[in-house]
């Protein structure tokens, strides 16, 4: 027996060539799946009333078209703010947060369950690493709290549970999909990338040609303590890390946002803010 597709990881030209080499259907079948997934949030095959019965059927036994599961699901009561707990098939969980700006909603999104990196600040890095998610259960993030809020989210940030960069080729291909017109149609300028600082990742995304917006995780412009809060500092230090930032922005003509929490007593003082303006 095969194993299943998981039918959130296969992006419109994948399904073109699936349907038509396994099930003999034409292509504009691809756009259909896609539109039921992507564009109305129905993970059920058997909902997807314009295939034909026998064609949901023949799907139905060789793709899994469940999205994550939800678990948990708390709301702040002062800013709207919610947050979600999915289950994915593996029963290994992860957590997406949904923010709202007056009407724009913001997907706050996981891409690793746990995080091998050990900020020292971060619940997640200090739990330690499980794995990787696949493209589709990335994106599925999006797509299930679309479900859940039931309504469309303006922006995409990959900026939850683990590093973007350490799972780059799942990352790019969960924003193509939801980048596709064919499939989410999220514009690209409504993707981030929150990176804490993995170089390879930076160059990567400038030469992919994706025009999603990269923030940079700083907190500190001082080496050495960067190197106690964020141990990836240890492997890219600030010089290597600025380089390519420079690089990035010359390659694609975009501006790198730098993120800066404060920690008191820790990189708050006149010094770091001058250490930060070089
Ligand atoms: S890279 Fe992000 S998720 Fe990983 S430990 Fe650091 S802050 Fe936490």
């Amino acid at each position: 027996m095969t194993d299943k597709f998981y039918a959130l990881d296969l992006d419109n030209s994948e399904w073109t060539r699936i349907l038509d080499e396994e099930f003999g259907e034409p292509r504009f079948r691809a756009d259909q799946i896609c539109q039921w997934l992507w564009q109305k949030g129905v993970f059920d095959v058997a909902e997807m009333t314009n295939l034909s019965k026998p064609l949901r059927d023949l799907l139905e036994p060789r793709i899994d078209f469940g999205g994550p599961l939800l678990i948990k699901e708390q709301r702040s009561s002062l800013d709207g703010t919610r947050k979600y707990l999915w289950q994915m098939k593996d029963g290994q969980s992860v957590e997406s947060v949904l923010m709202r700006h007056g009407e724009r909603l913001t997907a706050c999104i996981s891409t690793q369950v746990g995080c091998p990196l050990g900020c020292t600040f971060c619940a997640t890095g200090l739990s330690g690493y499980v794995r990787n998610l696949s493209a589709g259960e990335i994106a599925g993030q999006f797509l299930a709290m679309e479900k859940a809020a039931g309504r469309d989210i303006n922006n995409a940030v990959y900026m939850g549970m683990g590093e973007p960069f350490l799972n780059t080729e799942a990352v790019l291909k969960s924003i193509r999909m939801l980048n596709d017109p064919k499939m989410r149609n999220l514009g690209i300028r409504h993707i981030a990338i929150s990176t804490s600082g993995i170089v390879p990742g930076i160059r990567e995304l400038a030469e992919s040609g994706l025009g999603v917006r990269l923030a940079v995780s700083l907190h500190t412009a001082d080496d050495k303590l960067r190197g106690i809060l964020m141990p990836v500092n240890e492997t890219f230090p600030l010089d290597e890390l600025k380089k390519a930032m420079q690089e990035y922005q010359k390659m694609t003509g975009n501006r790198i946002t730098i993120e800066y929490a404060l920690f008191g007593g820790v990189n708050d003082s006149v010094e770091d803010a001058r250490l930060l303006l070089r």
